[in-house]
């Protein structure tokens, strides 16, 4: 039996699909989260191997018909193993909160203490707010940035794991433009006898192309997203030492997850593969200098960046110094206006709630993946100004979306994917 779309395609939904191309290809994406994926990921994602169900794990399957997939997903985990230098991967997590999950599931029993960052000052949901099975299952226990530098505070941290003796310390950012140094996290979590988890979404591809410290030497755990620097298909990872090896994995399967998706973990040996290129590390340098030249260029047009700066890929902006009645929600929605996509963001002690913020964080590894350098930092962040400045003439916004588009047409980034 023919599958109907042989003869009746769906136009609705693939239509759609081509309106988006259209979207990320004729603005500027500047989400710190996301990312451009090559071809080749996107082509293992759409593969056949979607049909296959392999419960378990290499040469350890509960159905028939795994010897590829086994190649498969052995493989992702040597190219992972090799890229990070871990002693373990598992490769199987749906996304980044699914791996975080499993490893408090495998390391952790419910009520236990653990320390992580607050949301509101730059941690992820999955490391415990309240509103998340993280901060509803375990303990969390949240500390802050400084006050007046906005950077992580260890004398802070310290004294809480001190006084709160947590089972573990998760290290990790969401919007904290900083570097994460794994020295002094691994010496307070000695120092209270915690298990050390990083988690590295955002920053895996910097770690990945030597242009941020590794933790893996550090941590017990190291978990991340495949899809955010690291320009992967969407996915999670962990990482973690060998005596912590056989609990993650059965905390992912059978533990949390059932069949694993072994067209991302295709997809995911693929993105291994080109991290693994000398051209990826020229990227993550790349996306360094266009971060520092972008929020140099911000400044100049008189935003303030949240800790001075960055030394990442992404920068946390304070809008009020620019103009105080603008919130973080209402830039979000005129910048998408002018085809510029970014997302508001808390910045530290924020007077304004999450949904209406007093900031906005701007990432540069999707404009880095389409070839822009430093050169064009400057452009984006006077685009930026007057669209903000001329937010209330529809003339101001609509002049910005056409310099925006140009500007892309300059950067084509899928010229060989045929519509
Ligand atoms: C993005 C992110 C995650 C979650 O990843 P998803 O794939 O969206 O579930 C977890 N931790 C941190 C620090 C992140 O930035």
């Amino acid at each position: 039996m023919p599958w109907p779309s042989t003869t009746s395609r769906d136009t609705e939904t693939f239509g759609y699909i081509d309106e988006e191309r259209g979207r990320q290809i004729t603005g500027l994406q500047l989400i710190a989260s996301e990312n451009f994926t090559s071809p080749d990921v996107m082509a293992a994602t759409g593969s056949v191997l979607t049909n296959k169900y392999a419960e378990g794990y290499p040469s350890k399957r509960y159905y028939g018909g795994n010897a590829v997939v086994d190649k498969i997903e052995a493989l992702a985990i040597e190219r992972v193993k090799k890229l990070f230098g871990a002693d373990h991967a598992n490769v199987q997590p749906h996304s980044g909160a699914s791996a975080n999950m499993a490893v408090y599931l495998g390391l952790l029993n419910p009520g236990d203490t653990v320390l992580g960052l607050s949301l509101d000052h730059g941690g992820h949901l999955t490391h415990g707010s309240p509103v998340n099975a993280s901060g509803i299952l375990y303990n969390f226990k949240s500390f802050r940035v400084g006050d007046t530098d906005e950077r992580l505070d260890f004398g802070q941290i310290r004294e809480m794991a001190l006084e709160h003796r947590p089972k573990m310390i998760v290290a990790g950012t969401t919007s904290y433009p900083r570097r994460l140094e794994p020295e002094p996290f691994k010496a307070i979590a000695d120092e209270v006898g915690a298990l050390m988890m990083f988690d590295i979404a955002h920053i895996a591809g910097l770690v990945a192309g030597g242009a941020h410290p590794n933790p893996v030497p550090f941590a017990d755990v190291v978990t991340f997203t495949t899809h955010k620097t690291l320009r992967g298909p969407r996915g999670g990872c962990i990482l973690s030492s060998a005596a912590h090896a056989a609990a993650i994995d059965k905390a992912v399967f059978p533990g949390s997850q059932g069949g694993p998706l072994e067209h991302a973990v295709a997809a995911k040996a693929v993105a291994f593969h080109e991290a693994m290129q000398p051209s990826f590390k020229v990227y993550a340098q790349q996306i360094i200098t266009n971060a520092s030249a972008l929020a140099e260029a911000l400044a100049h047009q008189g935003f303030r960046l949240v800790s001075g700066g960055t030394d990442t890929h992404m920068m946390v902006v304070d809008l009020r110094p620019f103009d105080s009645e603008l919130t973080g929600k209402e830039a979000q929605l005129v910048l998408d206006q002018a085809g510029i996509t970014l997302n508001k963001n808390n910045i530290p002690n924020d007077p304004r709630s999450p949904f209406v913020t007093s900031g906005v964080r701007i990432g540069v590894p999707s404009v880095t993946t389409q070839g822009m350098t430093q050169t064009e930092m400057p452009l984006i962040a006077e685009y930026i100004a007057t669209t903000l400045r001329g937010r209330n003439d529809p003339a101001i916004v609509a002049e910005v979306r056409a310099k925006v588009a140009a500007l892309c047409a300059k950067f084509p980034v899928y010229p060989t994917v045929k519509k």
